[in-house]
């Protein structure tokens, strides 16, 4: 079924939601992961819920060449974890930063407002995301870890 959003998927910079990695907030983790991963994943995890490579005054990532695999949005990782084909991976993509963005910093967040100006969507997130969810509502669980390809962030 042709998509009804022209949005083009991006990492925005100042943003970071994906390295919060609460574990209970994520309880498919073993479903997309594998062991090795997964106790990576575990090992990441700081105090506060926040991964310990992520910078939080500069939302940066502190090993962003050397990120896990699953940290970084591309074919053949969303395939692997997801079985998300290439054609899909941008809507995919954009749903998973919207339910992570809205999770950390909610719906009406400078991010969230962010993050819709730069995928390029012009008549509002909200409005888009009931579309895509609409139509992939098998995506409402999952997951996005950060990739920086765009602007090298986080
Ligand atoms: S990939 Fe992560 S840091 Fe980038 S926009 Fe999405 S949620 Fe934010
Ligand atoms: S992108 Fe970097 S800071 Fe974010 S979860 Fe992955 S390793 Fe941690």
């Amino acid at each position: 079924m042709p998509r009804i959003t022209m949005a083009t998927w991006q990492c925005i910079s100042n943003c970071g939601a994906c390295c919060n990695l609460q574990p209970e907030d994520r309880p498919e983790l073993d479903q997309y992961l594998t062991p090795e991963q997964l106790q990576q994943y575990l090992s990441m995890v700081g105090e506060d819920g926040w991964c310990v490579n992520f910078e939080a005054d500069s939302r940066r990532c502190k090993i962003y060449r050397d990120r896990p695999q699953f940290c970084r949005v591309q074919p053949d990782t969303f395939q692997a974890m997801y079985g998300i084909q290439a054609d899909e991976l941008n809507d995919f993509a954009i749903d998973c930063c919207h339910e992570q963005i809205e999770s950390i910093y909610g719906e009406e967040s400078d991010e969230m407002e962010q993050f819709g100006n730069a995928i390029g969507f012009e008549h509002g997130v909200e409005i888009m995301f009931e579309l895509t969810d609409e139509m992939n509502p098998e995506t409402e669980s999952a997951k996005l870890k950060g990739d920086r390809s765009k602007d090298e962030l986080g």
